[in-house]
């Protein structure tokens, strides 16, 4: 057998058709190279629909979304499409990017293809390893980049583990879930309530929508012994439906270390 490829389907998709900027990911066209026809109408009760019949499938975006959810969306559907073909699928909001543990396996794999295809590793990688911090301003830059969401990159930021990173959503009720880079070890789990001195706290509660990344304990995130020995860098940025997301920078390598010293 050869060697294993070292891309995902969706990225020897766009490789094979010679795409190498993010500029030029026109999903429309990739749709229409599938067999798949692409409809916006005022859709209730879900975000997206896939129906497929033998080798063709309409998909139908909801109108009066975002254009970068309804990008996305798309996405996510040409994702059903590669993976689940003679399926058809009705797509809620909240199966896009959210709870990822609880979702079935096909919405996973489908997301998974978004974004691959969205934000592929071969360019997203280079541009994540340029940044000078992981901050949401990074994010914000890519974001537009990319045409993407601000969560949807930030979840692909911390996935390509070029920086220790956590990402947090949390609502006035609590954490609502999170992300881990690879090189974060399982110990640094972020408590379920929010700080009052952290970023987050002031975003979800006070006026502001933004200010910049700041040092902090990592005690006000974690509830462990020995937190209160490091900082870390946290920014907090408000999102829709009242929800606050955190990145959590891991910049002291010794939070990093895996011996079991700390
Ligand atoms: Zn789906």
């Amino acid at each position: 057998m050869s060697a294993i490829n070292p891309y995902s389907r969706a990225e020897q998709r766009l490789q094979a058709l010679g795409i190498s900027a993010p500029e030029d990911i026109d999903l429309e066209a990739i749709a229409w190279d599938e067999g798949v026809r692409v409809q916006y109408s005022d859709l209730s009760g879900c975000e997206a629909r896939l129906v497929g019949v033998g080798d063709r499938a309409i998909v139908t975006i909801r109108s009066s979304t975002d254009d970068r959810r309804k990008r996305f969306s798309l996405a996510h559907e040409l994702g059903h499409w590669n993976y689940h073909r003679g399926r058809s699928f009705e797509c809620r909001a909240d199966d896009m990017v959210e709870k990822f543990s609880s979702k079935p396996i096909e919405e996973r794999e489908a997301d998974s293809y978004a974004a691959d295809l969205l934000m592929p590793a071969y360019m997203f990688q280079p541009l994540v390893r340029n940044v000078k911090r992981p901050t949401f301003d990074a994010v914000s830059e890519l974001a537009e980049k990319f045409n993407t969401s601000i969560t949807a990159t930030a979840i692909r930021m911390v996935d390509v583990n070029v920086w220790p990173l956590l990402l947090v959503c949390h609502a006035k009720g609590g954490r609502l879930w999170f992300k881990r880079s690879r090189d974060v070890p399982d110990r640094w789990f972020p408590q379920g309530e929010l700080d009052s001195d952290s970023l987050a706290f002031d975003r979800l509660f006070g006026e502001k929508d933004r200010t910049r990344a700041q040092k902090i304990g990592a005690e006000a995130w974690f509830d462990r012994r020995g937190a209160e020995r490091f900082n870390i860098v946290e920014d907090a940025i408000r999102i829709s439906n009242g929800q606050v997301l955190a990145l959590l920078w891991i910049e002291d390598n010794e939070m990093l270390d895996d011996s079991g010293r700390y």
